[in-house]
């Protein structure tokens, strides 16, 4: 690309003709590419072909220099090491909310103090009511472990109920449903009253369980007044049941109801004696 695709109109045909008759040898090339361009089409035709040709090999440039620029920012985006630990962790990042030994992550009802028993590394429910975590969260990944009673009591919604409530609002039922009959989306995995599990992976009653849980909290949306659904997806004892599905309104017996930001993890009291352990969390935002 030389000077001349970048001059338009008169200023070009001055040009033109001020480079021809010069001596000049800065000009020799210059002088040379207007040699060529006589012999051709009209000079007009040319320089639009070169002015379009600079462009194309200017824009190249800016492509160019942008792939590298985006490959210099993923270099420096290297995901952080996270010891993901034992088998169900916690993982080095995640803020453990019951590891075996105390409550002091949780509270009750308002300003109450949590009331549930703690003993051989679990916290069970003992009819003292609800528990809620101190902090509040987002969207997040949620490990819990849980267990209905090994001694069979009652049927349906009666038997091993609890649930873990995301932001004390959105519901995925806890419920010994090992061959026990009830609503497809009452039992154990379900977002509660909304989307039964896929399939029904629950072990026997005494027998340790796992929730995976990825949560996006529903968001009010700019005028206020609608909301952004969120998500849920679920393994539960390693099988996927909840498959992001949409999550808007609060479920049933929530403590709270609205889209928030944040909002405590709750554990449900039911009256059935469900014991809990190794519960962790990481924020996604
Ligand atoms: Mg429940």
């Amino acid at each position: 690309m030389g000077i001349l695709p970048m001059i338009h109109g008169q200023d070009a045909r001055a040009t033109f003709d001020f480079v021809r008759s010069s001596k000049n040898r800065t000009f020799a090339k210059l002088r040379f590419d207007m040699f060529r361009m006589r012999k051709g089409r009209s000079m007009k035709k040319q320089m639009f072909a070169r002015i379009c040709q600079g462009r194309a090999v200017l824009l190249g440039l800016v492509i160019v220099v942008a792939a590298l620029a985006g490959m210099a920012a993923d270099k420096n985006t290297e995901p952080a090491l996270v010891d993901p630990g034992p088998i169900g962790g916690p993982p080095s990042d995640a803020i453990v909310l019951f590891g075996g030994k105390d409550l002091s992550q949780w509270r009750g009802k308002g300003d109450s103090e949590a009331r549930w028993t703690v003993g051989d590394g679990c916290m069970t429910a003992n009819r003292t009511g609800n528990v809620f975590t101190k902090e509040e969260f987002g969207d997040v990944q949620l490990h819990v472990e849980w267990a209905a009673p090994t001694e069979i009591k009652g049927k349906g919604q009666g038997r091993g109920n609890s649930g873990v409530y995301l932001q004390g609002r959105y519901e995925i039922q806890v419920l010994d449903s090992y061959q026990n009959s009830t609503y497809t989306n009452g039992q154990a995995g379900a977002f509660y009253g909304k989307f039964a599990p896929l399939v029904n992976p629950c072990r026997k009653p005494g027998e340790w369980q796992t929730y995976d849980i990825i949560f996006h909290a529903p968001k009010p949306a700019a005028d206020g007044k609608e909301v952004i659904p969120g998500s849920f997806t679920v393994l539960y004892n390693g099988v996927l049941v909840q498959d992001h599905v949409p999550v808007k309104g609060s479920t049933t017996a929530s403590a709270f109801k609205g889209a928030v930001p944040r909002g405590p993890l709750m554990l449900q009291d039911h009256g059935n004696p469900i014991r809990y352990r190794n519960i962790w969390i990481r924020p996604l935002n």
